[in-house]
């Protein structure tokens, strides 16, 4: 495969159920920042991220964790 595979967090503010783009798995988009091939819309699967873009993978798995923290504040059950 190209090793020079580039990917870029966007905002993603249409969630569609596209595959993969580089290993054509499944994928469960949220609206909000997610991966993407640098310069196209195609969705990349964490999995890819970790292994292409491990620096971009760790900034986005950080806003989740942040983000979910932020709910459980707001609902503690
Ligand atoms: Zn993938």
């Amino acid at each position: 495969m190209d090793d020079r595979v580039v990917l870029a967090i966007k905002l993603n503010n249409a969630a569609s159920n596209d595959p993969c783009e580089l290993c054509g798995r499944r994928t469960d988009p949220e609206v909000g920042p997610e991966l993407f091939l640098d310069g196209s819309w195609a969705l990349v699967c964490y999995e890819c991220g970790e292994k292409y873009a491990p620096e971009l993978m760790g900034l986005l798995l950080d806003y989740r964790r942040s983000r979910s923290f932020e709910e459980f504040l707001d609902n503690p059950s």
